[in-house]
């Protein structure tokens, strides 16, 4: 029983930081998704950054043994000993690289290795130089942290960044540079040879770079695989690699990623976990770290994922390109389409959230608009869904604009 009559009704005043914090236009196109199959609508959502495979049944029975092993408790807030030396080893023996353990600390998936390397590196005022269109997330912690996102436009470039462009961009006061290749939103991959020379400008400008490598294998020949990590010493002592299982082994739920710092990096990334997540789940470190041992199935299991990524990136762009008002270029990596439809706009649409509400209303199409990602003009289309979905929305799509 309450005595006192001094309370009063709560009212709930975020702080400044988080009430400054856009929410994620990916969740909300889900969202928006989710309503309609609630109300018992088929969609064809084509909005979702996530395989539509399920997680390889070896990696499974491997987090089940390390369950009943007994891997219930805590690790060290960098991570179980054998994730990461596993890790280190798998990059240095792939990227032909000399990794140490003490330069990886296991994270909660991709996008908190992105926090915890953000957050321990920028002060407030520093900037921070993003390219653009990027991954909704980046501009938001650099934001949160007090710090100043500052984007290099890429459009002019067909969506590849350049050392030109980032030496334009660069000031005094930079800190950092966050690349993500292959991208999210567009697609691209930058050469490795352009990669270096990111690096190299950014390393003569004392600017650390950090590599988000969370579609690091969603590449499709002729461009190639490359890892920060393959880097000369020299530069990737400027580079942390934020990695992530949750697309490469379709295991997005399971919360495992990590980064790839020098040592000084990761002991604070290990400190800032410390007082948050503690650090990811012990059984799922474990299953990780003993697939990376499982070669063979590993790679076959990637491969059969690639393939069908491929298979229904060579159907579906073509098709995209052929509808009146579509253009978009082939996207040489990840599972996304992003799609130019600027000429829309002259036919009486406001802008590309309308061209994504008139999908969604017409068609019950769900995709993302580009404006959430730097890009207002252009929408993104995931290929990680069904070709019989591909499909479907090709042939909606058709009706509604048209074809050339
Ligand atoms: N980076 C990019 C570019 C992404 O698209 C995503 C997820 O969509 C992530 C990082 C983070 O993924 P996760 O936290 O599931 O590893």
């Amino acid at each position: 029983m309450v005595t006192s009559n001094k309370i009063k009704a709560a009212q709930f005043v975020p702080c400044r930081n988080s009430a400054a914090m856009v929410s994620s236009s990916t969740l909300a196109a889900a969202k928006k998704a989710a309503e309609l199959r609630s109300s018992g609508i088929q969609v064809i959502d084509l909005s979702v950054g996530e395989p539509d495979f399920d997680t390889p049944e070896f990696i499974k029975d491997l987090a089940i043994k390390a369950l009943k092993q007994g891997y219930t408790k805590y690790t060290p807030s960098a991570g179980a000993e054998t994730f990461r030396s596993n890790i280190a080893r798998y990059f240095s023996e792939n990227f032909d690289s000399d990794i140490r353990p003490t330069e990886v600390v296991a994270a909660c998936g991709g996008k908190q290795a992105l926090f915890n390397a953000i957050c321990t590196l920028l002060d407030s005022g520093d900037e921070c130089l993003i390219p653009s269109p990027y991954w909704v997330t980046f501009p938001e912690i650099v934001k949160f942290i007090g710090a100043k996102p500052i984007f290099i436009n890429t459009a002019q470039n067909d969506f590849l960044l350049t050392a030109e462009m980032v030496a334009a961009a660069a000031t005094d006061k930079t800190r950092a540079l966050i690349v993500n290749s292959p991208n999210n939103p567009s697609g691209r991959v930058i050469s490795p040879e352009e990669f270096r020379r990111i690096v190299e400008v950014c390393a003569e400008r004392e600017i650390f770079v950090i590599a988000d490598e969370c579609y690091l294998y969603f590449v499709y020949p002729p461009a190639r695989v490359f890892s920060a990590a393959s880097l000369e010493p020299e530069l990737r002592q400027w580079v942390a690699i934020a990695g992530s299982f949750s697309k490469t082994f379709s295991m997005t739920g399971w919360r495992i990623g990590f980064t790839i710092a020098c040592e000084a990096w990761s002991k604070e990334i290990a400190k800032l976990q410390s007082h948050s997540a503690t650090h990811p789940t012990s059984f799922v470190q474990i299953a990780c770290a003993e697939a990376l041992c499982h070669t063979d199935e590993m790679r076959a299991a990637l491969d059969s994922m690639l393939q069908e990524y491929l298979r229904r990136r060579d159907y579906f762009v073509p098709a995209l390109k052929r509808i009146n008002g579509f253009e978009l270029i082939m996207p040489e990596g990840a599972f996304y389409a992003f799609v130019d439809v600027r000429q829309l706009l002259q036919g009486g649409f406001a802008n590309s959230a309308a061209v994504a509400d008139a999908l969604l209303a017409e068609a019950h199409i769900v995709v993302t608009d580009g404006a959430g990602f730097g890009s207002d003009g252009f929408l993104r289309f995931s290929y990680a869904a069904s070709m019989e979905k591909l499909e479907k929305a090709v042939s909606e799509m058709k009706r509604i604009f048209g074809v050339k």
